[in-house]
C-alpha cells in the first residue's frame, strides 16, 4: 500500500485524486494540505471530496510518513511542499501548471535528492500526441504552418496551457527550433505570418476540461491533431499511475513518456 499526500486537496483536481486514490486497493491516504486559510480546512478530506469519512484532515503540513506526494495546486503551492518533500525524502508527482523558469531550475535541482515525475498533462492521450506532433511537424517540414489552440474552463489561471507549451516545446525539439523564439500568442494588427513562427492561442470559456488542436497548414492542405479530455479523472488516473510507478525509483526528474513507456 504506498502511503499518499495530496498536495491542493481542496481544489477541483485534487478533490478527485482524494475520491481515486480513496477507491483504489493501491493507496491510502496519509496527509492532505491546502492553503492555510482554505474553507474547509479542518475538516475529513474525503467529506470535502464526497466519498465519505477518511479520518484524514485537511490541514497545511504533512503530520504522517507519506512515500508520494501528488500536487495538483498553485505553482506557490508547489514551491511551498518541494523543500518539505525533499527534506522528508518523499517523492513527488506534479500536475501543477504555470511555473517559471527559476522555480523549474528549483524543482529540477530537488530531483537531485528525490525523483519527481512533472507533467504538464497525464492522460495518456496527450503524451501520445505530444509524441507525434514532433513526428508530423519533422516529418512535413518547414512548408507546413503550425498553429495550436487550447480551450480550458473559465477558471484556468495560467495561459497559455502547460499542455499547449509542451506540445509547442516537443515540435521545437524535434524540429531545431527554440520556443522562445517561434512562439507568438494570439494574433491581431497587420503583421504577416512569419514562416517558422508557433502561433498559441489560448481559449478560456465555460466548464470546458481541456481541448487542444495542433494545425499543420500549407498551401493545399491542413494537418490536424487534436485531444479533448472528457473528465478530470483522465489526468488523476495518470497522475496516481505515476505515483504508483516512481516508489522506490531513483532519484531524478522523470516525464509521463517515462511512465508510460512511450
Ligand atoms: P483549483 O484552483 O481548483 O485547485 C487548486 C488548489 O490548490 C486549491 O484548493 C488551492 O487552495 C490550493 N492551493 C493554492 N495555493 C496553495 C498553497 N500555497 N498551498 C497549498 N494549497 C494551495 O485548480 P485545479 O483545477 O484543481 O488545478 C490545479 C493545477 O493543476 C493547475 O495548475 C492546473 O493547471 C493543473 N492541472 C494539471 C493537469 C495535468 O494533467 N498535469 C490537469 C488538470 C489541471
Amino acid at each position: 500500500m504506498i502511503e499518499l499526500a495530496v498536495i491542493g486537496a481542496a481544489g477541483r483536481m485534487g478533490k478527485r485524486v482524494v475520491s481515486l486514490a480513496a477507491e483504489s486497493d493501491d493507496f491510502t491516504i496519509v496527509d492532505a494540505v491546502d492553503m492555510p486559510d482554505c474553507p474547509d480546512a479542518g475538516r475529513d478530506v474525503g467529506e470535502i471530496a464526497g466519498t465519505g469519512t477518511l479520518g484524514v484532515k485537511l490541514a497545511d503540513d504533512f503530520s504522517g510518513n507519506p512515500g508520494v506526494a501528488v500536487d495538483f495546486s498553485l505553482p506557490e503551492g508547489t514551491m511551498k511542499y518541494l523543500p518539505l518533500c525533499r527534506k522528508k525524502g518523499v517523492a513527488m508527482v506534479i500536475g501543477t501548471t504555470g511555473f517559471t523558469e527559476s522555480q523549474l531550475a528549483e524543482i529540477s535541482d530537488s530531483a537531485d535528492d528525490i525523483p519527481i515525475v512533472r507533467a504538464s498533462n497525464f492522460s495518456m492521450g496527450i503524451n501520445l500526441l505530444l509524441k507525434l506532433a514532433g513526428e508530423v511537424a519533422s516529418s512535413l517540414g518547414e512548408d507546413y504552418d503550425i498553429e495550436i489552440s487550447e480551450t480550458h474552463h473559465r477558471f484556468k489561471k495560467d495561459a497559455p496551457s502547460g499542455t499547449a507549451v509542451a506540445i509547442a516545446e516537443s515540435i521545437c525539439k524535434a524540429t531545431g527550433k527554440k520556443y522562445d523564439e517561434a512562439a507568438v500568442f494570439g494574433r491581431s494588427g497587420s503583421r504577416p505570418r512569419r514562416s517558422g513562427e508557433i502561433g498559441m492561442h489560448s481559449l478560456r470559456a465555460g466548464d470546458t476540461i481541456g481541448e487542444h488542436t495542433v494545425y499543420f497548414g500549407n498551401l493545399g492542405e491542413t494537418v490536424t491533431l487534436g485531444h479533448s479530455a472528457h473528465t478530470r479523472d483522465t489526468f488523476v488516473r495518470g497522475a496516481l499511475r505515476a505515483a504508483g510507478w516512481i516508489c522506490g525509483r531513483k532519484p531524478g526528474l522523470y516525464g509521463m513518456g517515462d511512465v508510460l513507456g512511450i
